[in-house]
């Protein structure tokens, strides 16, 4: 038994039927559909869109959605601050002083969703992986953290719809990862047992510990590490880590 199975699920006996994905930043690419969504926008405000702006665009909505967490900004203050910002940054002349009018910042962030969401956007490797998956003859899920009717939409932009056979969100469920209930979901839909499913994602807690606490097998997908997609796990606590979606291929 490796470290990332879990330890009720016995890897040598019990067969995959099952790969269950996480969707916000495993499937779907959020930071590049920010980016394509806020240049766009500069665009079509007559603002220079630039690749530092975009950053710029990116390092605020982090450092904004920290004191959002922290119950130091509401939501209204975040969207307004973060358009804000981007305009002072793109040097947006404000000559009639109703730049930063809180109706012109809410307009404009309304704009920017708009052109976020035209902008959606599935990494390179999903679609390939999900139709060989499915190939395999495995049944295939998508469990999210969201909203059903946005992350509905967003299946069907990123053209992944087609390719599962089930998404369970946290707003259908009525609870979020790591509730054990949305683990038991998507395998009641997807009529498999626990133990016959291994979990992709993100999200170390929300992603690898629920699902094998829930009795699945689980990878931590992390694009961002330079570790092999095999390699071996730090201090025997960290889940087996995957640096792209084709990994699981060699996994079920
Ligand atoms: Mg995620």
């Amino acid at each position: 038994m490796t470290a990332w199975a879990s330890p009720r699920a016995s890897e040598s006996t019990t067969p995959i039927r099952a790969v269950v994905l996480d969707l916000d930043d495993t499937p779907f690419d959020h930071a590049t559909s920010m980016r394509r969504g806020v240049l766009r926008l500069l665009a079509e405000l007559g603002l220079r869109p630039t690749p530092e702006l975009a950053r710029s665009w990116e390092e605020q909505a982090v450092r904004l959605m920290e004191r959002h967490r922290a119950g130091t900004l509401g939501p209204e203050g975040y969207r307004r601050a973060r358009v804000a910002h981007l305009l002072a940054a793109a040097g947006h002349p404000d000559a009639d002083g109703m730049t930063h009018a809180p109706d012109v910042l809410d307009q404009t962030y309304a704009q920017y969703l708009e052109l976020y969401e035209d902008s959606w956007i599935a990494f390179p490797d999903a679609h390939a992986t999900l139709d060989r998956l499915r190939a395999a003859g495995l049944r295939l899920g998508v469990l999210t953290n969201g909203p059903e009717d946005r992350q509905r939409r967003k299946l069907r932009a990123l053209e992944i719809d087609t390719r599962v056979d089930a998404l369970c969100t946290s707003e259908s469920v009525g609870s979020r990862k790591p509730d054990p209930r949305m683990y038991a979901a998507i395998c009641e839909v997807l009529d498999v047992a626990p133990e016959q499913v291994l979990h992709v994602g993100d999200d170390v807690e929300n992603d690898v510990r629920g699902p094998i606490a829930a009795g699945m097998r689980a990878v931590h997908l992390d694009r961002s590490s330079a570790a092999s997609s095999d390699g071996p796990d730090r201090g025997g606590s960290c889940p087996r880590r995957i640096t792209g979606l084709e990994a699981i291929l060699s996994m079920v």
